[in-house]
């Protein structure tokens, strides 16, 4: 009889939360406030760029490090935006979306024992990823209510085994947006231990009034100790695009280089050039992007309180987080299973990316609602959720 087998670094990681939901989504044909995707395109002219790109010969493999135009555009965007100077041919490489530059970079950087210290809640390939490089993950908690970074909670996660630090701003799933004390805060660790940080800014230019997102490379000292992760997915609505990229200095980008020529090797040849020419052609998209979301947002927030779910209201990023611990479940995966059948609406437990997803930890109340949807999808649910009963 055929034996199920499973690497033992594979071991335990629970499949991704986002694959579930959706196909609970498809099943139930519930209202999908769950899995962070737009159900608009991004620009019509980027699309057109990508048919041109298939129609007249980009169709077989790009550079392993990413087609000229996308890591020259990638270097100007940096630099227009956060004045950081790159080498395209060195410091810039292109991957498949923020997720696999994660994972090049942890493959390629992490030695097995090396502590990495993450925010917690973290998204939850950065644990996935960490177990199969054999780190040890310390979580430092951005806790409820207001999920800010406690600076003396991070000191004392520092131990003399801490190489890493991994940063997620604007932050998924809370929406918090790093203030300079914060980046300050962090960015003295970083140099004082010498660590290195890896920053995932996949949300860099989705922020709201008031808040705006400063890469942490751009803080003195930390340049030559950065490694910047991002992608197209987000910017440009395209997430299934998979067009992402790790930019800073050239010792790190060989290390996520060296790692990825052996995942992909390449990827996107028709969607390089394409998001290239988003870059350098339509910089007023996002900016329009975040300020629709900003709406949407506003109209996610209010529903969800008229619901009787107190939301805290997010700086950046695709989501709100509502605690339901006055509804009587035992945790958010019980209440987010039984929501499609109560209420019609799926939205996603936060407590899958925290250290401890039993339904225990500091997160296990808390769950997380995507507003990168239509105003109408999103007025659908919170409708269904005015008129459900949601207690346990
Ligand atoms: N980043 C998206 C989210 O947080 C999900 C992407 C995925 O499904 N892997 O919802």
């Amino acid at each position: 009889m055929r034996q199920t087998h499973l690497a033992t670094r594979l071991q335990g990681i629970a499949p991704t939360i986002f694959s579930e939901m959706s196909a609970l989504a498809t099943r139930t044909g519930a209202v999908n406030l769950g899995q962070g995707f737009p159900d608009a395109d991004g620009p019509p002219s980027v699309i057109a760029a990508a048919v041109h790109a298939l129609q007249h010969g980009a169709n077989q493999y790009a550079p392993g490090p990413g087609v000229p135009a996308l890591r020259q555009a990638v270097a100007r965007h940096q630099q227009r935006h956060y004045g950081l100077e790159l080498d395209p041919d060195r410091e810039v490489v292109v991957t498949t979306g923020c997720t696999e530059a994660m994972a090049a970079a942890l493959l390629g950087l992490v030695d097995p024992g090396d502590e990495v210290i993450a925010l917690e809640p973290y998204y939850d390939s950065y644990a996935a990823m960490l177990q199969m490089v054999g780190a040890v993950r310390r979580g430092v908690t951005l806790r409820a209510p207001h999920h800010r970074l406690d600076v003396g909670e991070l000191r004392a996660a520092v131990s003399p085994r801490t190489r890493f630090l991994l940063v997620n701003s604007p932050h998924n799933p809370t929406g918090t947006v790093l203030v300079p004390d914060e980046l300050a805060a962090l960015a003295a660790v970083a140099v004082e231990h010498d660590l290195v940080v890896i920053t995932d800014e996949v949300y860099e230019h989705l922020t709201f009034t008031g808040h705006t997102h400063t890469p942490l490379a751009t803080l003195p000292g930390m340049a030559e100790r950065t490694l910047t992760l991002s992608s197209a997915g987000k910017s440009y609505s395209f997430t299934g695009w998979k067009v992402g990229w790790a930019t800073g200095p050239a010792d790190l980008v060989a290390a996520v280089l060296a790692a990825k020529q052996w995942l992909t090797f390449t990827s996107g040849s028709p969607l390089q050039p394409a998001v290239a020419h988003a870059l350098d052609h339509e910089p007023e998209f996002p900016r329009q992007l975040a300020h629709d979301l900003e709406r949407r947002r506003d109209l996610l927030c209010s529903g969800l309180e008229a619901a009787g779910l107190p939301v805290r209201v997010p700086e950046g990023a695709y989501f709100a987080t509502t605690d339901i611990s006055h509804l009587g479940w035992a945790d958010g995966a019980a209440f987010c299973r039984a929501l499609p059948e109560r209420a019609g609406v799926v939205a996603i437990p936060a407590q899958v990316f925290y250290g401890d997803p039993s339904g225990t930890g500091p997160g296990a109340q808390l769950v997380r609602w995507a507003f990168c949807k239509s105003p109408e999808v999103i007025a659908e649910g919170v409708s269904r959720l005015a008129c459900a009963d949601l207690a346990r």
